[in-house]
């Protein structure tokens, strides 16, 4: 399991620099968890009353909650001009933890995968074991 031994494959820790793309925020249909404590963070962050915010950019998956999406899937909260999200500093976790995930830190392959769809991957500053371990216990992606 991914973040118990300290002997896993990224031990000697992985770089990730974010390019600003946008490309995360858009194209294939996905899900952005978010619980009540980021969608209230949020919704101050844009200027809302949780109730609105929930009821415009929130949808219901089951008993989870998820960003919408608009067609093309683009995030609701992606600026459609800037490419830039527009609750950035509040991003949910899942946002802001990518991309250790636990899903993709399981091999090199994945991570590999991972670094395909997301230019920031293997470049720029050195992550430390200890940053991903933290990165990815805070969601369970
Ligand atoms: S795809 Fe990667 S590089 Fe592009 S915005 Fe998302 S995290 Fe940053
Ligand atoms: S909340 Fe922001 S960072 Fe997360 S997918 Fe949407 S636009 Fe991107």
């Amino acid at each position: 399991m991914a973040g118990i031994s300290k002997d896993v494959w990224y031990s000697g820790g992985l770089r990730f620099s974010c390019t600003q793309c946008g490309d995360c925020c858009s194209g294939s249909e996905g899900y952005v968890w978010v619980n009540q404590e980021e969608i209230d963070a949020m919704a101050a962050r844009v200027g809302m009353t949780a109730t609105d915010f929930e009821a415009q950019f929130v949808k219901r998956v089951g008993i989870r909650r998820s960003l919408k999406e608009r067609a093309g899937g683009d995030c609701v909260l992606l600026d459609e001009k800037t490419r830039k999200c527009t609750a950035y500093e509040e991003r949910p976790r899942q946002c802001k933890t990518w991309p250790f995930w636990d899903s993709n830190l399981q091999s090199p392959a994945a991570w590999a995968e991972a670094a395909e769809a997301c230019p920031g991957c293997n470049r720029g500053n050195l992550v430390p074991l200890e940053e991903i371990r933290h990165q990815a216990a805070k969601i369970k992606v």
